[in-house]
């Protein structure tokens, strides 16, 4: 009997996930031992942190987004039909045109999602960089702004841990650059008593808010915002008054994870090595999904999906697991508009933040373009 593989989601994870497994498995997908199965929900696959270079120009929209069908391996079965339900049990998926699928190996990686709705007015007084529409409202508003109060305001939780730095930091060269950076004050706000959930890397931006002027606000968990007033409002009691609200809205799991009843948030409760569903054996789950205290990032999602590919086809294989996830991290940190840092870090190493330096900004502009070739196994 062929191992049935079933991805539900299409983007970062499920897309590594699924040529990997092309690759591992290449023998029983040729003998028919082996199907892979996706379901997405879109044809459209988009490189997520390029979003951080649109409100400033930096980047064509056109770069963001490759077909889905051409990053996948032409050996996986590619379904646009979004699932509607999963029973982690059974391993099925009913999706929104009503068929079923049905896996020996589930793989759950769903994503997240915004949510600027969950605080009220937010959608109407804030602007954020985290999907398309945002950061092009946000690219017009900024092209207007002849200085006044900017808020950078940080909601958990959030994909990407960095990347609230980074705008502030790219925003600070930005008003630099026009010669408004004088006119302009940047209040960065954040729900802990520190800049970053991270310790050592809150630790290493202290300096670097000092040397730039940059304000901050912590233990700022955000209640309200007025755009008629134009302030944003703390379970705490601090307002501050703005001129452009930049957010990085709290996210939640997507709602078919809600639906099916797999999680508080639409976070779905995982082993932390074995990125198994708690209480499943052949469900995985990957990615920005997973409950996991760890970041969500594109290069967490790599990980977890490089572990999980090779267990699936040891599984498969050979009837044994492979490895485990040791919780590791890699995330580029742009400093500016012209240089940047990293950080890596896993389950027992902290992350420890070096000098920023223009070499390293060009890699991780570099990786924009070389992220196809990541997603599609070739790196
Ligand atoms: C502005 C920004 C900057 C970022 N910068 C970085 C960075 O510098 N470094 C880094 O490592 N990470 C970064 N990230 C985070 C990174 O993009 C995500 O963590 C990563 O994409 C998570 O991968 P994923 O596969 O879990 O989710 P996604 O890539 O979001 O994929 C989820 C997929 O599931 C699909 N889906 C949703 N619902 C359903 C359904 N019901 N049925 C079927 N399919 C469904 C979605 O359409 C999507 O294709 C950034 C993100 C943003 C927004």
């Amino acid at each position: 009997m062929a191992k049935r593989i079933l991805i539900v989601g299409g983007g970062l994870a499920g897309t590594i996930v699924a040529n990997g497994l092309c690759r591992q498995l290449a023998g029983e997908l040729a003998s028919g031992g082996a199907t892979i199965t996706m379901l997405g929900a879109t044809d459209k696959h988009m490189y997520q942190p390029g979003l951080l270079y649109v409100p400033f120009g930096r980047i064509r929209e056109a770069e963001l987004f490759r077909d889905q069908r051409k990053v996948l391996d032409r050996r996986v079965a590619f379904h646009v039909d979004p699932a509607k339900h999963i029973d982690a049990e059974t391993k099925t998926v009913t999706t929104e045109s009503g068929k079923t699928f049905s896996g020996d190996y589930l793989v759950i990686a769903t994503g997240s999602r915004i949510r600027p709705d969950n605080i009220p007015g937010m959608e109407e007084g804030g602007h954020w960089f985290y999907d398309l529409d945002g950061a092009r409202k946000m690219r017009d508003a900024l092209a207007t702004f002849e200085g006044g109060k900017i808020v950078v305001n940080v909601n958990v939780p959030h994909k990407c841990p960095v990347a609230p730095l980074e705008i502030t930091f790219m925003l600070r060269d930005y008003l630099k650059g026009r010669g408004i950076l004088d006119k302009s004050e940047i209040t960065y706000t954040y729900p802990v008593g520190r800049l970053h959930t991270l310790e050592p890397v809150a630790a290493w931006a202290v300096p670097e808010f000092e040397s730039s002027g940059i304000k901050s606000e912590t233990f700022f968990n955000t209640k309200e915002v007025d755009p008629k007033k134009k302030t944003v409002t703390s379970e705490e009691g601090t307002t501050l008054k703005y001129d452009l609200l930049v957010t990085i809205p709290p996210h939640s799991g997507q709602q078919v994870i809600l639906d099916s009843e797999l999680g508080a948030g639409g976070w779905v409760p995982t082993e932390r090595e074995t990125l198994l569903r708690e209480g499943s054996k052949e469900v995985f789950v990957v990615g920005d999904t997973t409950n996991l205290p760890i970041s969500k990032a594109g290069s967490t999602a790599h990980f977890e999906a490089d572990t999980i590919v090779d267990n699936i086809a040891s599984l498969v294989k050979e009837e044994r697991w492979a490895r485990f996830y040791d919780g590791k991290v890699f995330c580029f940190v742009e400093t500016g508009l012209h240089s940047g840092t990293y950080v890596w870090f896993n389950y027992t190493t902290p992350p420890n933040p070096g000098p920023p330096s223009q070499m390293i900004h060009w890699f991780k502009l570099a990786y924009n373009r070389l992220y196809w070739l990541s997603a599609r196994g070739l790196l």
